[in-house]
């Protein structure tokens, strides 16, 4: 008998198990917002699995991988019922969003009957730590609360829950804090590497250009696969103002935000703010700091969504902190944006974890208590952009390089936008478009996201309630026209053509173009940027090219590559047949036009221990286009013979105190520190002075100005935003250009610029130009690009941008046998300034 009864307890225990739905202390160990205590990455994955398993309101699906191959995961909760018609209820998502293909009725139904998707995303900045965990707790709530309430509103909405936004770097940052955390001297030291392998904390400043592997995933599978109606993007922002930011934003919208989606942010986020403060959670507070004017950070602002971003106070990683007063200001201070504000106290991981995942919970809570609502203005965002009233009738491409509108494409397309080609040459306001030009025609769902990205809308001054002016919270210009270079004219119902060719979505990421070689001789146009990217690539094969040095009385463009082996493979250039360079009349004559080999180029990318997101960029745009290139660590450079590596060594923007010193963190342990110091200084002049050239964009240009005593400086500094504090009568002026775009004046005849445009748009986000201190004819430095001497602002938002005009905005020196080439802007900014690429290729090629 006592042995009978063993049995039958045990099976009633392990029934008991395999019914009960895991908490996430059940898988972790501890609970989500513990101090110190974070879950990692396959923890989270571990823990929704389980969940999925036991729980029938939720299921787990891998959706994609990281850049590092990491699942990308979607977490669905929803009502059992729903779950089970998941593919109806898409379908429903997408007959509201396309209203010419289907009926009016139909759509009738599909308010009725539809159901809101509320999409959470958590994490997407690593050090952000809270809102992963947070994730967890808000999927174990609405998988097993029995409050008929909250039952109910999981009849109503979808919730597909992101667990980590950035896999990669959340790896990265849990791996560090984990390393460290038993080590009273290192715990809690800042990391010296990106928290993603090129972009850190650019990753959600990348929803327009979607080049990143995360991006693509999270555009096409989780906003236009659900076409939620809510989007919660979950971050936490400094430790020392209010506890937690929700929408409305403050001024200014983008244009072309729908005004329905703005008065849904304002319902939506006010409803949010009164119930945290109804719940006792003090300190929540809307209409200050974020703004919405940049689509970086907003894809279904454009998609007929809202972006609700929530903002929670950070603490020390996952350590607290303790604030003995209120916060000061506009945060300490009671008002409609600030209903109850923050006393000060105690603030850690578990009071992130708490507002976190209740602002998710509120927010998914408004989709349901007002879902036929949401349904109906989601069909009427969709139906005013297909009656095509905003805008033109259509927008032309007329003028594009061949590699910049496959990517234009690539973006567009990506983010539904329907795009075609023309067959014919067409007049579009008095100008001629060769057949080819791209179209884009209103009167479609998403031609708001394309009128976004083509017109240049001003950035409008507006003030906040205190009156003071709204600084911008990212860049103000983000028009693809000044940012890629490129024409864009805006045609009327008539000027259309009836035929044009489709251009049809790519889906993955950057499908690498398929490698050909063309035999014989040909040419390659030094305007394309496709030719720069597989001259480079080819070179560190080893195969030859010539360049086109001189063309007196020739017909070649200056720059021109001809390549004559038959080893050269084509990627992204279109070969031109060299005759069709010869003019009419000269009958193709090369006389007079000097072509010489280029110098092989092994390009190496300077490495320092500080994490720089100009590094990890300029990263990818080697790594997205395939060209190779090697990281060059501080050691390596004081070890010396940098020569027997590389020929080219190119520095992204970090401080010249850095570079020679290193990080500046003393918690950080000796293997992460240390700069090029003198050593390396030493053996940077060697590399130079032999043959190499250097490369410096933006804040190292500093370097060797130093380096090699050049009659040239960085000139005052213009902080971004900021007022400039420079000693010189015209330098006093308040200058701020917050991510704007300049206009350059290139001289096309120099080697740096040829291929390009004597008129070049530069994006600059810090006003810092050259400050020459020799006479003009100094022979040993030269400034091909030079900022306009007036009206040097084309895009965004500027004051004082005259302390621009006529200045050197790239120098170039000859040092013995070697070159230096300075930028004075990042010419490869987030990779989203095409414009300029053309410069930083010629420079390589110096
Ligand atoms: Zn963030």
């Amino acid at each position: 008998m006592p042995l009978l009864r063993l049995v039958v307890c045990c099976c009633v225990a392990i029934a008991g198990v395999s019914a009960q739905i895991p908490s996430p202390k059940d898988v972790l160990g501890f609970k989500p917002g513990t101090d110190g205590m974070l879950a990692d990455y396959d923890q989270i994955l571990a823990y929704h699995q389980k969940l999925a398993a036991a729980a029938d309101r939720v299921t787990y699906e891998v959706v994609g991988k990281t850049t590092e191959g990491r699942d990308m995961v979607s977490v669905v909760i929803s009502s059992p019922k729903n779950l089970a018609r998941l593919d109806e209820i898409r379908a429903q998502q997408a007959t509201l969003a396309d209203p010419r293909r289907t009926t009016p009725k139909a759509i009738r139904t599909a308010v009725k009957t539809g159901k809101v998707v509320v999409l959470v995303n958590e994490s997407i900045h690593s050090t952000e730590v809270g809102p992963a965990q947070a994730g967890m707790v808000t999927a174990h709530f609405l998988a097993t609360t029995k409050d008929r309430k909250w039952i109910k509103v999981l009849d109503n909405v979808v919730v597909v829950l992101t667990p980590c936004h950035n896999p990669d770097g959340y790896a990265t940052v849990v791996g560090w804090w984990n390393k460290w955390k038993d080590d009273k001297k290192t715990r809690g030291v800042g990391l010296p590497v990106l928290y993603h392998k090129y972009v850190g904390h650019d990753n959600n400043r990348d929803w327009f250009m979607l080049t990143q592997a995360e991006t693509r995933v999270t555009v096409t599978e989780m906003h236009l696969k659900w076409k939620p109606q809510i989007v919660v993007d979950q971050h936490q922002m400094g430790s020392s103002g209010a506890r937690m930011f929700v929408p409305p934003y403050t001024e200014p919208y983008e244009p072309f935000v729908h005004p329905l989606l703005r008065k849904q942010l304002e319902d939506l986020g006010r409803t949010v703010l009164n119930a945290m403060k109804k719940d006792g959670l003090k300190g929540v507070w809307c209409n200050r700091r974020f703004d919405a004017w940049t689509p970086a950070r907003a894809f279904m602002h454009y998609h007929g969504g809202v972006r609700i971003l929530t903002e929670v106070a950070s603490a020390r990683l996952a350590d607290p902190i303790a604030r003995q007063r209120p916060p000061r200001g506009d945060a300490g201070t009671k008002s409609t944006d600030n209903p109850a504000p923050w006393k000060g106290g105690r603030w850690g991981l578990d009071d992130i974890v708490r507002y976190t995942s209740r602002g998710a919970l509120l927010a998914i809570k408004h989709g349901a208590d007002n879902r036929e609502k949401w349904l109906k203005n989601f069909a009427k965002i969709h139906q005013d952009f297909c009656d095509g009233k905003k805008g033109p009738a259509a927008y032309v491409i007329p003028r594009i390089t061949n590699t910049a509108a496959n990517q234009l494409c690539d973006l567009l397309t990506l983010g539904a936008v329907e795009v075609s080609r023309t067959t014919k040459e067409i007049t579009v306001g008095g100008r001629k478009c060769p057949p080819g030009s791209l179209l884009i025609k209103n009167g479609q769902p998403y031609f708001g996201f394309a009128s976004a990205l083509l017109e240049n809308s001003p950035y409008p001054v507006t003030r906040g309630a205190n009156g003071r002016m709204n600084r911008p919270y990212d860049m103000t210009c983000h028009a693809l026209p000044l940012l890629m270079d490129f024409d864009v004219v805006r045609a009327t119902a008539n000027e259309i053509p009836a035929e044009a060719k489709p251009v049809v979505a790519a889906k993955t990421l950057r499908a690498q173009p398929t490698t050909t070689r063309a035999k014989g001789r040909f040419g390659l146009d030094p305007n394309d940027e496709g030719s720069y990217i597989d001259v480079l690539t080819n070179l560190a094969r080893g195969v030859g090219v010539k360049r086109v040095v001189e063309r007196e009385g020739a017909s070649y463009p200056l720059g021109a590559f001809i390549v004559e082996s038959d080893e050269f493979q084509l990627r992204h250039a279109t070969p031109v047949v060299l005759g069709s360079w010869l003019s009419p009349s000269g009958r193709g004559s090369r006389s007079g036009c000097k072509v010489e080999t280029l110098k092989p180029r092994r390009i190496g990318v300077y490495w320092s221990w500080t994490a720089s997101m100009d590094e990890g960029w300029t990263r990818f745009l080697f790594d997205g286009f395939g060209i190779p290139f090697t990281r060059i660590r501080p050691a390596d450079v004081r070890a010396g013979n940098l020569s027997d590596k590389i020929d080219v060594l190119l520095f992204a923007s970090v401080d010249r105190r850095s570079l020679v010193g290193g990080p500046r963190d003393r918690k950080l342990p000796e293997e992460y520190r240390g700069g090029l110091g003198d050593a390396g200084q030493q053996a940077l002049k060697t590399f130079v002075e032999s043959g190499g050239t250097m490369v410096t964009m933006n804040a190292s240009s500093g370097l060797p100005m130093q380096l090699f005593d050049l009659p040239v400086s960085r000139g005052s500094s213009f902080g971004r935003g900021g007022r400039g504090r420079g000693r010189g009568g015209e330098n006093r002026v308040r200058t701020s250009i917050p991510g704007s775009i300049m206009r350059a004046r290139v001289d096309v005849k120099h080697s740096l610029g040829w291929g390009g445009n004597e008129m070049t748009p530069v994006f600059l986000r810090e006003a810092r130009p050259f400050e020459i201190r020799t006479s003009e004819g100094d022979a040993t430095v030269q400034f091909p690009v030079r900022y306009a001497t007036k009206d040097v602002v084309l895009g965004g938002y500027a004051t004082g941008a005259e302390v621009l005009h006529g200045k050197a905005a790239v120098a170039i020196a000859k040092v013995k046998k070697g070159t230096v080439v300075m930028f004075a802007f990042s010419p490869q900014f987030r990779c989203q300034t095409w414009s300029t690429y053309r410069l930083l290729f010629n420079a390589l090629l110096q």
